[in-house]
């Protein structure tokens, strides 16, 4: 919605908003809160709403204190949760400097420089269809999760196999008051496990969705007694949640992957774009599968990728051309885990795909066998290479990518590594059970 201060002043007298909830993401892609009640909604208009950043992950420096929130107005919404003390209601904010620059620590600036690179290069947009998945587990009297799943459904089975049906349903009505557009809503493969696809949107409007998509199921299923969780592999044995991303370039003339007369109907231009995508791949990798856990989901077996390949039939490589053309001819990468910060794993992938335009990078062949039952040999004589299989792998290949360092800015591509390596040491110096089971009584 293109709404206007008026129209916000209107909405806020009409519906009785009394507190305004300023919502960005910091580097871990954890949406952050600044609640504030309407009586500052005039200075929040005028971008003169200030916080204090230096508490916010990314945002270390002391200099980086004083911080100014500008609203973007377009993605302004009511909650149809409100409390009873009256409406709430929110709306995203890119993070200012005192002297009116993006901040370049802020996620969300960084993919709008991405996409000003993009236009320069001749596009109109990015667009991604994401297709998150979760688990839904049960709460305990105290309200806290615990491993018991909520039913013991599977792909696309009914009710009363799948209990999560109704909580289901309501996040799906929730979210289309709120203006998503859910194409399809089904159980998973896993027992628990459920999947809401909502209608693609251009890059910036599609990562805010999967923030906003995340706290609406978090917050419905804990109506229902249940907790909901994006965490890649929460049981070892069952499959993993994922969060594919389909993506298309467009330009004013329509969907810049598309031509008729090309090879499987693609253009040029979607098989540098691909050609990009599978030559950062492993550097992109731990911006898009960024947490310890998410590397037990990319294991085989569970229908996760594990090489990096791509294929026009075949549902097992990273990378998918799905069957439909004309504006829908997309790209599907199928790496990604919800844990991803949608802002930067956007940023990632569009940088690697313009590398790929920029310098007319040719794909490998594809790869339209089952890979998982070739072995080591086949592989590298089909030249296809593993993802990495640790953070700390990933993080090694992310710190040698010069492309991914402008995916993400000098700022951002530091402090992500930093953390990073910091949280994959403090795993690294844990003792499992795991290992205690192992080895504790064998030596
Ligand atoms: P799958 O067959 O992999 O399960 P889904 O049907 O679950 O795929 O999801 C497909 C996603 O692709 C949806 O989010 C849809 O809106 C999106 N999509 C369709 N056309 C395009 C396009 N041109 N660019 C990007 N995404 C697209
Ligand atoms: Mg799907
Ligand atoms: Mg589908
Ligand atoms: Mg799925
Ligand atoms: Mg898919």
């Amino acid at each position: 919605h293109d709404y206007t201060k008026d129209d916000i002043r209107q909405m806020v007298k009409d519906e009785d908003v009394k507190f305004l909830r300023l919502m960005f993401t910091d580097l871990f892609g954890t949406i952050k809160n600044v609640e504030v009640p309407i009586t500052q909604l005039e200075k929040l208009l005028d971008n003169k709403l200030m916080f204090d950043g230096s508490s916010i992950e990314g945002f270390v420096r002391i200099e980086e204190s004083d911080m100014y929130l500008y609203p973007d107005l377009s993605t302004w919404m009511i909650f149809p949760w409100s409390s009873e003390r009256g409406k709430i209601a929110r709306v995203i904010c890119e993070v200012y400097t005192p002297d009116g620059k993006p901040f370049e620590g802020d996620p969300r600036n960084n993919l709008i420089r991405v996409l000003g690179d993009m236009k320069k290069a001749g596009f109109t947009s990015f667009n991604i269809g994401p297709e998150p998945e979760f688990f839904l587990f049960k709460m305990n009297d105290k309200g806290e999760p615990t491993l018991h799943l909520n039913d013991k459904g599977s792909y696309f089975d009914m009710a009363p196999m799948d209990l999560g049906e109704n909580c289901r349903r309501e996040i799906v009505l929730t979210l289309e008051e709120m203006g998503f557009d859910v194409e399809a809503a089904h159980h998973e493969v896993a027992p628990g496990q459920h999947e809401i696809d909502f209608k693609y949107a251009d890059a910036l409007a599609a990562a805010d969705n999967i923030q906003t998509f995340k706290l609406v199921v978090k917050t419905i299923a804990r109506k229902y007694g249940l907790y909901a969780t994006f965490m890649p592999k929460p049981l070892s044995g069952i499959n993993g949640s994922g969060m594919h991303l389909n993506m298309s370039l467009f330009t004013d003339k329509g969907n810049a992957f598309f031509d008729e007369s090309g090879e499987l109907k693609l253009s040029k231009d979607a098989y540098y774009f691909l050609g990009g995508l599978l030559k950062h791949a492993r550097a992109f990798t731990a911006v898009c599968n960024p947490i310890v856990n998410s590397y037990k989901r990319l294991v085989p077996g569970y229908e996760a990728p594990v090489y990096v390949a791509w294929s026009g039939s075949n549902r097992s490589p990273l990378i998918r051309i799905p069957n439909a053309r004309g504006n829908s001819t997309r790209l599907e990468v199928r790496s990604v885990d919800p844990t991803a910060n949608p802002y930067l794993a956007i940023a990632s992938v569009l940088e690697a795909g313009l590398d790929g335009l920029k310098n007319k990078i040719e794909p490998e062949d594809s790869v339209d066998r089952n890979i998982y039952r070739m072995d080591a040999e086949e592989r590298q004589e089909s030249h296809i290479k593993n993802l990495p299989d640790t953070l700390h792998n990933a993080l090694k290949d992310l710190a040698a990518d010069e492309v991914m360092k402008g995916a993400l800015g000098p700022k951002l591509y530091q402090s992500f590594i930093e953390a990073k390596n910091l949280e994959y040491d403090s795993y690294r110096t844990q003792v499992s059970g795991w290992e205690r089971d192992q080895y504790l009584e064998k030596y």
